[in-house]
């Protein structure tokens, strides 16, 4: 997972709103400081005076929000302050917000916050951590994409779905390698997974094109839909862009 978040990162296309489902607090926490890191060759070098704030949680456009002690939930205030830090301007490159624990979010805050999502602002990064990203809004999920951060199955690491061996068969030959697949894993997850892991060197775009199909599986998006655009990009490159209507 940390390769796919460098790739995103190195090429500037890290999602402005994100979900880290399950997993280590560091996963995201390495995400902010490779966005504010000062060093030019290695990011995050945890020894820039960046690195060290964001480490001890008092870099001045870092907003954290978690439960507060005492408290059963995030509460809309604490939106509100997130609100009022989004509209400061900044001195460094970009602001990132944090929320630990996101799925405590109260249902004020947490449509307090899609409104937020909607309009982001410029370089306005926001990171939820959730142990349970189904306890938010589906409105919320749609606005980010996902990172499931589960241990990964060396399964996944299968180099014949590989876009290099992909690429090498034709559509209808990739069509139905992609279907022999589902088959085999039977859920829509695991297969975009495998994928994932198998072809991320390089291929920033089938990476984002893949990490937003699994943002949208929650609306059961139909399989044949998901392997025939896959397919496509396979074989018709590039420029394919995929929207969908929810
Ligand atoms: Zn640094």
């Amino acid at each position: 997972m940390i390769e796919i978040l460098k790739i995103l990162l190195k090429n500037n296309k890290f999602p402005q709103s994100s979900i880290f489902n399950s997993g280590n607090i560091e996963v995201p926490f390495f995400v902010i400081k490779y966005l504010f890191c000062e060093n030019k060759e290695v990011k995050p070098c945890n020894a820039c005076l960046s690195c060290k704030k964001v480490n001890k949680r008092v870099h001045p456009d870092l907003f954290v929000v978690d439960i507060e002690e005492g408290a059963k939930n995030i509460k809309i205030n604490q939106i509100r302050e997130v609100k009022n830090f989004c509209s400061m301007t900044t001195s460094g490159r970009c602001k990132a917000v944090f929320i630990n624990n996101a799925e405590f979010m109260s249902i004020e805050a947490q449509n307090s916050i899609l409104k937020i999502l909607e309009e982001p602002g410029d370089n306005n990064y926001f990171l939820l951590k959730t142990k349970n990203k189904y306890k938010l809004l589906p409105t919320i999920l749609s606005r980010c994409v996902h990172f499931n951060l589960k241990p990964v199955d060396n399964f996944f690491k299968n180099e014949e779905f590989s876009l290099k061996n992909l690429k090498k068969l034709s559509f209808f030959e990739v069509y139905d390698k992609l279907n022999e697949l589902i088959k085999e894993v039977k859920n829509l997850e695991d297969f975009l997974k495998i994928l994932i892991y198998s072809n991320y060197p390089d291929e920033i775009d089938f990476l984002f094109l893949l990490l937003n199909f699994e943002s949208y599986i929650k609306y059961n998006i139909n399989k044949d839909t998901v392997i025939g655009v896959i397919s496509f990009w396979i074989k018709g490159g590039e420029n394919c862009q995929i929207k969908f209507a929810i």
